[in-house]
């Protein structure tokens, strides 16, 4: 269906549109990259045109203008998800949402924020009241909270608050229709969930209110161990409500090389448990690491740590350990894997047999509905899609292994294996025409919207 451009551009009139080519191709893009595959079928997606919306009415606008011309619309925030959530896979109009940045509310226990507002400025706003965000992603510097809720599920500060989905941590989101008359829907507290991980398929997120909990000065430290299994073994025993920790990440002794700045602190013949831990909790961890034979090599504010020219913790863990190795060799790429809980690090040592040094091992604790639990972030050594199945269908060999497959656009092709049918019913409010961000999801196709 030939699209009239020039009528296109007088309904957008008044807006920030972008249409220079070098700048499209920029902002149809995200970190795919860490995948061969997914950077072969992506490279050549590009949007037609990219608006840039700083208020409410700049987005009414564009949806209207998208349903009116039958344009599929992506939006697009910080541009950090892994798996090309945000690049538009049919062309047409990229919503930029990053201008809409305000904070708008900060009160005791949440605070309300336009969805493009990038997490870690959320945090410096609310720390001026003494709060601080349940968790972020490790990208928190670029990553916005929109994006986060749309586009992943939990990181730094997980193992306190557990992961986006659970009760108490999303509390109220407006999102707005793609339709020739846009409407604001509200969501509130469990209604969030049709919306959460939905890749922007069913709406776009215009504001939304999230729980903060009392700021604490996180101590950032390292604890060193001759074995993998001592790690995984100490993370088990430390994953406990008795130690108050925002982060608990097991990086492999292999990937020591590529943190080339934390010298003797993480050496090549160590393996690491980094962690963000309370000050109150140090004695308790200094302990529980001694009698799991291991020691801590570093601890310190993460303002003591930029201080000596070494990284926050956080940047040690999540996909930020991926990214380490792939910033000095691109012959890497990886794998997330669940584990059948309670976790048994058996599994593991297992897989480092099995493996050798095509995988190198990075765990994460998190807790996840109330329970403590353990999932991975592999490096996988890159020899080809056939190898790269063969090493997801081995892992799944063993009972109750499940892996998040990051080499494929689709919502359930990946982390979340079925259609989620409340996505899709809101999908058929919000989105009636088909038109967001198509090819994301299987639970609602151009085709079937076609039909409808
Ligand atoms: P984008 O990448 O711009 O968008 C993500 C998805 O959300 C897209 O489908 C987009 O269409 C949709 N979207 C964005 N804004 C809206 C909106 N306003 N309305 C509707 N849909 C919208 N993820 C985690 O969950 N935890 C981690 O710990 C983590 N660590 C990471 C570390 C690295 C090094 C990298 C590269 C990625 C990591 N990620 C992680 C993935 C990603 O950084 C986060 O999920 C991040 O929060 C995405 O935010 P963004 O603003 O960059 O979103």
């Amino acid at each position: 269906r030939a699209v009239d451009w020039d009528a296109v551009w007088r309904d957008l009139q008044g807006l920030n549109v972008i249409a220079s080519s070098n700048q499209r191709k920029q902002l149809s893009k995200d970190f795919y990259w860490y995948s061969p595959i997914l950077t072969g079928q992506l490279a050549g997606c590009v949007a037609d045109l990219v608006v840039k919306v700083s208020t409410e009415e700049d987005v009414r606008q564009a949806a209207a203008v998208a349903a009116k011309r039958k344009l599929p619309l992506t939006v697009r925030a910080g541009g950090t998800g892994n798996y090309g959530q945000c690049v538009p896979l049919s062309g047409g109009l990229v919503l930029d949402v990053t201008p809409m940045c305000r904070v708008l509310e900060i009160c005791p226990g949440r605070v309300r924020v336009q969805a493009g507002a990038r997490m870690h400025d959320i945090e410096a706003a609310v720390a001026e009241t003494g709060q601080a965000l349940r968790m972020w992603p490790s990208t928190w510097h670029v990553a916005t909270i929109g994006g986060f809720i749309a586009g992943g599920f939990g990181g730094i500060g997980s193992i306190r608050h557990g992961i986006l989905r659970d009760p108490g941590n999303l509390l109220r989101a407006r999102v707005m229709t793609v339709e020739r008359e846009p409407r604001v829907i509200e969501l509130v507290g469990d209604e969030i969930q049709q919306v959460h991980h939905a890749y922007g398929t069913n709406g776009i997120i215009l504001d939304v209110e999230v729980a903060l909990s009392p700021a604490v000065d996180w101590v950032h430290c390292i604890a060193l161990f001759p074995d993998y299994r001592q790690v995984m073994d100490f993370g088990v025993a430390a994953s406990t409500p008795e130690i108050d920790l925002f982060l608990l990440s097991a990086v492999d002794a292999r990937f020591s090389p590529y943190y080339a700045s934390l010298g003797s602190h993480f050496p090549p013949d160590r393996h690491a448990m980094f962690m963000m831990a309370a000050p109150g909790s140090m004695p308790a961890l200094h302990a529980l690491a001694a009698a799991h034979g291991g020691r801590i090599s570093l601890a310190g504010t993460e303002a003591e740590l930029r201080a000596m020219g070494l990284p926050p913790a956080y940047e040690c863990a999540y996909n930020h350990t991926t990214l380490q190795a792939l910033k000095v060799d691109r012959t890497w790429t990886y794998l997330q894997v669940a584990y059948a809980q309670p976790f048994d690090p058996a599994v593991v040592d297992r897989h480092i047999a099995v493996f050798g040094d095509d995988v190198l091992q990075h765990h994460e604790f998190a807790r996840a509905g109330g329970e403590y639990g353990t999932f991975a972030i592999l490096l996988v050594r890159w020899k080809g899609e056939a190898h790269q199945y063969e090493v997801i269908r081995e892992i799944e060999s063993e009972g109750g292994c499940v892996v998040f497959n990051p080499h494929v656009v689709t919502i359930e092709d990946g982390g979340m294996k079925t259609i989620d049918t409340q996505q899709i019913e809101f999908k058929k409010k919000s989105d009636p025409m088909g038109l967001m961000n198509p090819g994301k999801t299987r639970g609602w196709t151009p085709d079937m919207a076609r039909e409808a």
